[in-house]
C-alpha cells in the first residue's frame, strides 16, 4: 500500500516536471522560439522581459491594514503650499472653502500656507485664508530677493519682515532656490550661498520677531548622484531629469548642508525648521546628531513619509528623543497631480497618520499606483500619545506662538 502510494506520489510529481518543463519552454517561446506541444498556456503569455514601468506588484502579505480616518489628535500641518509667487503676482491653488471640509474630517485644525510671498502678494495670501477663516490658517511670508548683490538688501528685507509681521504673517519659509537657483545677478554669476553673510540681517530678524524659518535646503541625496541604474530614485528622476542637481556648477549636498548648519549655529535666537525631516531624512543618524548640537533646530516630516516609514525603527528612536522639535507637515499642494506624495485629500493625511500612530507593515506611502518617489513600502512606527500630540500640534503652537 505504502508502495503504491508512493509510486503514485513520484507519478505525480512526473507530471509536474513535465508541466515545468514546458512552462520553461514557454518562456523559450516568448523569446521567439516555437513551442512544443503542449506548452502551458499561462507561461507562454508571459513576456520575456517586462518594462519598469510597467511594472506594477501587487503585495501577497496578510497583514493588519488599519484606516485611520482622523489623526487621533488635532493636527497642524506646519508645510503646505497654497499659493505660488510668479512674475504676474500671486497664483492659488486653492480657496478655503475646498480645503476644510477636508481639514474637518481629518482633524487637521490648522494649515501653514508657507509659500505666501511678499509685499502685496503676501497681503492677498492673508486676505484670501488668514483673516476669512481666522484661527484655521497661518501664513508664512517669503524674502524678496531682488537686489540682492545691492548694498543694504539685508537690512531693507529686515525691515520688510517687520511689516509683514504686522500685516500677520507668522513665519519665513525660504525655498530651496537659495543654494541652488539664486545667483549673484538674478540669473546669471555664482550661486549665492545659503550662507552668505548678506543674509544675515533677514536670519536676526526672524529671532527677534519670533518667526520661525521654514527653510528647504539642496534636495534628497538621490537627486546630487547621476542619474543611472544604480540611482534609487531612477524612476523619479527619470521623470522629471530638471530635479537632477548633479554636475554643472551645483554644490554637492553635503556643502549645502552644511552651509545651512553654519546658519544655524551663527543664528542661536532664530528657529529654525529644517523642511524635509531635516533636509536629510535618508540619514536620520546625522540628523539626530544636528538636533543634539543645535538647540534651534527644528523639523517637520513634510513628502518624507516615505522615508521615516521604510526605518520604522531608528525613526521611532529620533522620534522619542527629539519629541519636542519633530513637525507634523505634509508639503501638501492641492491639485498637485505632479507629485502623488503631495496632493492635498483624505488619502494623503490617513498614509501619514497610519504610519505615525500604527504599527501595520509594509503599506503605500503615496497614493499612486507605482511609488513615486522610489520603489518600497513603508511600515508604522506607532508613537506612542504623548509624542503624537507634541508632534501634530503642541510644537507647531509654542514655535507659532499661538
Ligand atoms: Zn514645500
Amino acid at each position: 500500500m505504502a508502495i503504491i502510494s508512493r509510486r503514485t506520489c513520484l507519478s505525480g510529481l512526473g507530471v509536474a516536471a513535465a508541466a515545468l518543463g514546458a512552462a520553461r519552454a514557454g518562456r523559450v517561446r516568448a523569446a521567439g522560439v516555437p513551442a512544443p506541444e503542449g506548452a502551458l498556456q499561462a507561461a507562454s503569455q508571459a513576456p520575456a522581459r517586462l518594462d519598469i514601468t510597467e511594472f506594477q506588484p501587487r503585495s501577497m502579505l496578510h497583514v493588519p491594514a488599519t484606516r485611520v480616518e482622523r489623526a487621533r489628535f488635532p493636527v497642524i500641518d506646519v508645510h503646505t503650499h497654497l499659493g505660488f509667487s510668479g512674475r504676474e503676482g500671486m497664483s492659488f491653488a486653492a480657496r478655503p472653502e475646498t480645503l476644510l471640509p477636508v481639514m474637518d474630517r481629518k482633524n487637521v485644525r490648522m494649515m501653514v500656507n508657507a509659500t505666501g510671498g511678499s509685499g502685496r502678494g503676501l497681503d492677498e495670501s492673508l486676505e484670501r485664508f488668514d483673516r476669512r477663516v481666522p484661527g484655521r490658517f497661518v501664513t508664512f511670508a517669503e524674502p524678496r530677493w531682488e537686489g540682492f548683490n545691492q548694498p543694504g538688501w539685508g537690512q531693507r528685507q529686515a525691515e520688510e519682515l517687520g511689516r509683514a509681521r504686522e500685516a500677520g504673517a507668522r513665519g519665513l519659509k525660504v525655498l530651496k532656490t537659495l543654494g541652488l537657483g539664486l545667483r549673484e545677478n538674478g540669473t546669471t554669476g555664482a550661486l549665492i550661498k545659503v550662507d552668505d553673510p548678506r543674509l544675515d540681517p533677514m536670519w536676526d530678524a526672524c529671532g527677534a520677531l519670533r518667526m520661525p524659518v521654514l527653510i528647504h535646503v539642496a534636495d534628497p541625496e538621490a537627486f546630487f548622484l547621476p542619474i543611472d541604474r544604480f540611482n534609487e530614485r531612477f524612476e523619479e528622476l527619470n521623470n522629471h531629469p530638471d530635479w537632477s542637481f548633479h554636475g554643472a556648477d551645483f554644490p554637492s549636498f553635503r556643502e549645502l548642508v552644511d552651509a545651512f548648519d553654519r546658519i544655524v549655529a551663527r543664528h542661536p535666537k532664530t528657529q529654525f525648521i529644517a523642511a524635509h525631516f531635516g533636509l536629510n531624512a535618508e540619514n536620520l543618524p546625522s540628523v539626530s546628531e544636528r538636533m543634539d548640537r543645535y538647540a534651534n533646530l527644528h523639523v517637520d516630516t513634510a513628502a518624507r513619509i516615505g522615508e521615516l516609514g521604510r526605518q520604522p525603527r531608528f525613526a521611532r528612536r529620533v522620534f522619542e528623543r527629539h519629541q519636542d522639535r519633530i513637525l507634523f507637515g505634509t508639503d501638501a499642494v492641492p491639485d498637485g497631480h505632479d507629485t502623488p506624495q503631495q496632493v492635498f485629500g483624505d488619502d494623503l493625511y490617513e498614509i501619514y497618520f497610519r504610519c505615525l500612530e500604527t504599527e501595520d507593515e509594509y503599506f503605500d506611502y503615496a497614493p499612486a499606483p507605482v511609488p513615486p518617489q522610489g520603489r518600497w513600502a513603508i511600515y508604522g512606527l506607532g508613537l506612542p500619545e504623548g509624542i503624537l500630540r507634541k508632534v501634530y500640534h503642541d510644537n507647531a503652537a509654542r514655535l507659532l506662538g499661538l
